[in-house]
């Protein structure tokens, strides 16, 4: 793979998407003509060409925001890069921001909203009179059972983070989140009150910082 063997659009650019090379956070995308792809490889830092000035434009030239090359792949039919970056100066957009998608459209469910569900679930098993369901069968067996299940989950997840297993980690550690939910369920604890307290450790309520979110 070269880079003649990109394919340049009929203005002679390719998309670029910039992304964090430790989290792959997507942080920019922009345009790339042969010139900056060149220059790009040459130099280890990101340039990308300006449709609005129509020039040349090495990112962080003027800001100190420069991306440093990890990594550069091409996507099937080559005419996108994908370029793994290390971001310096703080963030890839000209507003300050880290990445430059700050902007929400559409909001995707959160780790809270996936709990919020699950403990909607529990309460419905604990509500039915039919079918048998392994919530069900927890709640009937109660204290004892429910919790040496969150003390084996724990241990589970404990072995699989020393194991650097990180897919087990997942497993495991949804293990836990979900047996704890059904203890607190059982004793009729809601799991927002570990929103709560979790905001307030971060010096706000659980409300106000509901507010400064909406
Ligand atoms: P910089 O390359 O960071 O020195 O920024 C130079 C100029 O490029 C800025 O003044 C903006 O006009 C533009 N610019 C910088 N970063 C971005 C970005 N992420 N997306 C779009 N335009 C940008
Ligand atoms: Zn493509
Ligand atoms: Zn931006
Ligand atoms: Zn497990």
């Amino acid at each position: 793979m070269v880079i003649d063997d990109l394919k340049f659009d009929d203005r002679g650019l390719l998309t670029v998407i910039a992304q964090d090379w430790r989290t792959g956070e997507v942080l920019m995308v922009a345009f790339a003509n042969r010139e900056a792809v060149q220059k790009t490889f040459e130099t280890g830092r990101v340039h990308y060409y300006s449709r609005s000035r129509q020039s040349l434009w090495l990112k962080g030239e003027s800001s100190g925001a420069f991306q440093l090359v990890k990594e550069i792949r091409t996507d099937c039919d080559r005419d996108a890069l994908l370029i793994k970056i290390e971001q310096l100066g703080g963030g890839a957009c000209h507003t300050g921001e880290r990445s430059c998608f700050f902007e929400v459209m559409r909001a995707g469910e959160s780790v809270f909203d996936v709990l919020e569900r699950l403990e909607g679930v529990i309460e419905e098993r604990r509500l039915s009179t039919g079918e048998k369901s392994y919530v069900k069968s927890l709640l009937e067996k109660g204290e004892d059972t429910q919790l040496k299940k969150v003390g084996e989950e724990s241990m589970e997840f404990a072995c699989a983070v020393k194991d650097r297993d990180s897919a087990r980690v997942v497993a495991e550690a949804a293990d836990v989140l979900f047996h704890m939910a059904v203890c607190m369920a059982d004793k009729g604890i809601g799991l927002g009150l570990i929103k709560d307290e979790l905001a307030r450790r971060f010096g706000t309520g659980g409300h106000e910082e509901k507010a400064a979110r909406s």
